[in-house]
């Protein structure tokens, strides 16, 4: 979550995990101010946001949410407002004060969580000590490179110093991830070079407006390093051009996407050939790891791009652009100037009028780090069995729902739909937290380094991660840090173990409440729930067998078929204007639109199952049917107001679709929703029953 908010490289990774949001890049909001951003309506499903005025035929959205939409404000300090973002507020003020529980506390012993979250917290607030070290922290690194030669072996060490002290480099990265084809065990894979910004940010046009504001932060932050204002702006040059050169270079967000694409396994010999000018061996060696004989190369474009960059460009200009990446990966962890030009700029990024508080910064970044010792804090205190007992049953209703709706299938072949049951027979369902945690104990953090403990963590995790190369894949469950720890919002979908983790920390309101109407919880949290489990059958998940390997298990028949019906989906996602002018990407969003219309089709089913063993629930409440709450319920769940900064941000690298599109769009093809609502041909709402799909 913390990368949200400090301008750090994000490392171009395999796409082996769906999530329900773009966890990493959503902005829980203001633990402080106003947590649903309205006077007075709550935060999960309430007949109170439905608009009466408006007629349900006609505009579902405003219907649904109408009252919310009018009354709510996205907080000065956030991107967005929405389910996510108010469910994240309430969760950053609980962490907040678990954090400064463990803070005051001070007797904790050392390696316990209480000691490492409370100590974290202690020398990230301790500014005056932050400030007095001023670059200190970077001192021993920025010799380093200042004294380093263009050879490949100072090249590759220079990459390594990036990797292990700054958590990416611009030039390689190397990331362990079960083996694709053989997921029963850890491959190295060697990633493109990292950038500060996202590919399209650095070509399209409409992004034109961020990189002048880069441009100028790159010359203000060299000022301040002690650079002439001259030397400054031709460093943000420079640096610029350098960058967009690599981002043109990478392969796209979509072909990332694409196992048949990154799958290229070589020996380590064959990847070092594309780019003789580093030397990968020492590259590895710098960050602790030893060269496999045989390494998956992501992009091997960019590989050989990399050569190309290495010869023509000067080594002054490589130098120049790795002195940018020490500094710039780590201004929020320095003191003033550095850290206030890094907010100042992720501020305008962001579109936000004011920055956010350093208290929330800090718990999301100790959310980020320490990411399971605060989750122990946090289910101790916040997470009841009973709820994980509840959505466990819930799962199992939805997994029964799923399976009886292939067998039903009518355009699945026999061949395929056998193997569709028994891939979804395997899916491991976990709700909550993990059976065992992952032991931070070693982990150093001291109550006075803030810098250290930032590096240390980094390390930390790193190296547990790539120990595991060549050895076999252990099943860890919620410990992505940001997408599936237990404070995470969120829940996700892994294809190469097929399992599915539910956070604790997503079942709360919007997406559950305790003791609330089935309804309303069916159809959001058994809405996320369908999302996930119809993951490991979408276009990018049927693609790996019940065992989490990549192999085609489809007939071509029930490939064709399957196309057809989501290439309806393309078609209708790419219709809706986020922006004047700025159109959604239904090529880029399929799966999940797919996820989204699997999932309320499997939580309205449900449902039903629900009805009929609790009749009493089926009663009218204020008016509204079963069914009617339902389909509102998920509505006002995805209803959403963001910036334009932000809504630019999302169209360009969110592989989900924007919120607010994701409230009605699926709806439309549920036959359901239209007897719910009466919607008639001529209305707004209606979608021809031939034009509907049906995929689960
Ligand atoms: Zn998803």
């Amino acid at each position: 979550m913390s990368s949200s908010h400090a301008l750090r490289p994000r490392p171009l990774g395999l796409v082996v995990m769906a999530a329900l949001a773009t966890a990493g890049l959503s902005a829980p909001a203001h633990a402080t101010t106003n947590t649903t951003g309205t006077p007075e309506l709550p935060v999960g499903f309430s007949t109170a946001k439905i608009d009466r005025s408006v007629d349900p035929r006609q505009d579902f959205y405003r219907f649904a949410a109408g009252k919310w939409l009018d009354q709510a404000e996205i907080p000065a300090s956030d991107a967005d407002l929405g389910g996510f973002s108010m469910l994240g507020h309430r969760l950053d003020a609980r962490l907040l004060a678990l954090i400064q529980q463990a803070a005051a506390g001070g007797e904790a012993a050392k390696g316990t969580a209480r000691q490492q979250v409370g100590d974290y917290f202690r020398a990230a607030m301790d500014d005056a000590r932050r400030d007095a070290l001023g670059l200190e922290p970077l001192k021993a690194d920025l010799a380093a490179l200042a004294e380093a030669k263009a050879t490949p072996a100072d090249l590759g060490r220079l990459a390594g110093l990036l990797v292990d002290g700054y958590s990416s480099s611009p030039l390689v990265n190397a990331i362990a991830m079960p083996d694709a084809k053989d997921s029963s065990t850890y491959r190295l894979v060697l990633l493109p070079g990292s950038q500060l910004l996202e590919q399209d940010e650095y070509a399209l046009p409409e992004h034109q407006g961020l990189r002048d504001r880069y441009r100028a932060y790159i010359g203000a932050m060299f000022r301040a390093v002690g650079d002439t204002p001259e030397a400054a702006a031709a460093h943000a040059d420079r640096i610029l051009a350098i960058e967009s050169r690599n981002a043109a270079a990478i392969m796209s967000l979509m072909d990332m996407r694409d196992p048949a694409k990154t799958y290229n396994v070589m020996t380590f010999d064959e990847a070092q050939a594309f780019v003789p000018a580093l030397d990968l061996r020492v590259f590895l060696s710098t960050v602790g790891i030893e060269a496999p004989e045989r390494v998956q190369v992501l992009d091997v474009n960019a590989l050989k791009d990399l050569q190309g960059l290495l010869t023509d460009v000067p080594a002054d200009d490589i130098k120049l652009l790795l002195r940018w990446f020490i500094v710039a990966s780590r201004a929020s962890e320095l003191g003033q100037p550095y850290r206030g030009l890094e907010s100042e700029f992720s501020r305008e990024r962001r579109g936000l009028a004011t920055a956010p508080e350093a208290e929330r910064i800090v718990t999301q970044q100790i959310a980020m780090q320490l990411y399971h010792p605060l989750s122990q804090l946090y289910v101790e205190a916040h997470f009841p069995e009973s709820t994980r007992r509840e959505i466990t049953e819930m799962v199992g209703h939805i997994k029964e729902e799923f399976a009886s709706r292939l067998r039903a299938n009518a355009w699945l072949d026999d061949d395929t739909r056998t193997a569709a049951l028994e891939k979804l027979a395997k899916i491991d369902i976990q709700v909550g937290y993990p059976a065992t945690w992952v032991d931070f104990t070693p982990l150093d953090i001291r109550p006075d380094d803030h810098f250290g403990n930032v590096q240390r963590a980094t390390r930390f995790a790193y190296l547990r991660e790539m120990s595991r190369v060549g050895q076999s894949v252990l099943s860890d469950r919620f410990a992505v840090a940001g997408k599936t720890t237990p404070i995470a919002v969120n829940s996700a979908y892994n294809f190469t173990t097929n399992t599915i983790d539910i956070t604790a920390a997503i079942l709360e309101a919007p997406f559950f409440t305790v003791g609330g109407d089935p309804a309303a919880n069916y159809c959001s949290i058994g809405g996320v729930i369908g999302h996930e489990i119809t993951h490991g059958f979408d276009s990018l998940g049927r693609q790996y067998d019940a065992k989490g390997n990549l192999r085609n298990w489809w007939t071509a028949q029930a490939d064709a078929q399957f196309k057809q019906r989501t290439d309806v989906l393309v078609d209708q996602y790419s219709h809706y204007e986020i922006l004047p002018g700025l159109m959604h990407n239904g090529a880029m969003t399929v799966t999940e639109n797919t996820a989204d219309l699997g999932g309320i089709t499997l939580a309205h089913a449900a449902l039903q199952r629900h009805l009929a063993r609790h009749p009493e629930a089926k009663a009218a409440v204020e008016g509204l049917s079963a069914d009617q709450r339902c389909f509102v319920a998920w509505t006002q769940t995805w209803a959403y107001k963001g910036r334009p900064e932000r809504l630019r941000y999302l169209v360009s690298v969110d592989v989900h679709a924007i919120a607010s599109v994701r409230a009605v769009a699926p709806l439309l093809h549920l036959d359901a929703f239209h007897a719910a609502f009466g919607t008639r041909p001529g209305d707004a709402m209606w979608r021809a029953p031939e034009k509907r799909v049906v995929i689960w």
